[in-house]
């Protein structure tokens, strides 16, 4: 399905991911980002078909029945996320290498669908507290929606060792660098 590289970005909500991606993608490393659809709502600046692909519950939906998606989550209650086929189609149909930020759950599931093809990357924050922090500072969430993120963040860490690599996000210089050696020779190293 796949004839490029795929590098799998997943933490519990406010570890930085998204920063680091966002990095990543700056670098001219021949990566698409697979753009995830969501039934959330857009945060700030997000526009439809660049970060995400907003979608309404039905539509989201209409496409589980129709076999649309790679693999989907319900990550936080009444809230869809998933990975259209479509999407993978698109990248690799460019002859890019293909980088997913998705949630942990959805990040092994892909790894265990593409084996060494992927480089599964699990990202943490230094602590619990220091995630409710970012988060609180981010101010694009409701702090409901942050509390509930915060409840899971515990159980998304116990699915570290799906994982190929961990990164601690703590001091951001130093993660990023991180992300950029470990990235640049997974895709150097032949497969
Ligand atoms: P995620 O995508 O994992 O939810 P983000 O990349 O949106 O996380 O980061 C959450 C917030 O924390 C953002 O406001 C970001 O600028 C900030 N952030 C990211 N890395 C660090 C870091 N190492 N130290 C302090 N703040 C950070
Ligand atoms: P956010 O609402 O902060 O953008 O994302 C919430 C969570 O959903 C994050 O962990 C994010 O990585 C995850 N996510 C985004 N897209 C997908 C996807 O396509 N599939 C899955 N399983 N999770 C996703």
């Amino acid at each position: 399905m796949s004839e490029g590289k795929l590098v799998i970005f997943s933490a519990p909500s406010g570890a930085g991911k998204t920063t680091i991606v966002t990095h990543l993608l700056s670098l001219g490393l021949n990566f698409g980002f697979s753009i995830s659809a969501t039934t959330r709502k857009p945060r700030g600046s997000e526009q439809h078909g660049k970060e995400y692909y907003f979608l309404t519950t039905e539509e989201f939906k209409d496409k589980i029945n129709r076999n649309e998606f790679l693999e989907w989550e319900e990550v936080y209650p009444g809230c869809f996320y998933g990975t259209l086929k479509s999407e993978v189609e698109r990248i690799s149909k460019n002859g890019q290498n293909i980088l997913f930020d998705i949630d942990v759950v959805g990040g092994s599931n892909i790894k265990k669908f593409y084996g060494e093809k992927a480089l599964a990357v699990f990202v943490q924050a230094p602590s619990i507290a220091e995630l409710k922090n970012r988060l609180l500072s981010r101010s694009t969430d409701h702090p409901e929606v942050i509390d509930a993120r915060i409840a899971k963040a515990e159980l998304e860490m116990s699915y570290v060792h799906f994982f190929d690599i961990v990164i601690i996000n703590d001091k951001l210089e130093d993660a990023l660098c991180e992300a950029e050696e470990k990235v640049v020779r997974f895709l150097g190293a032949t497969s």
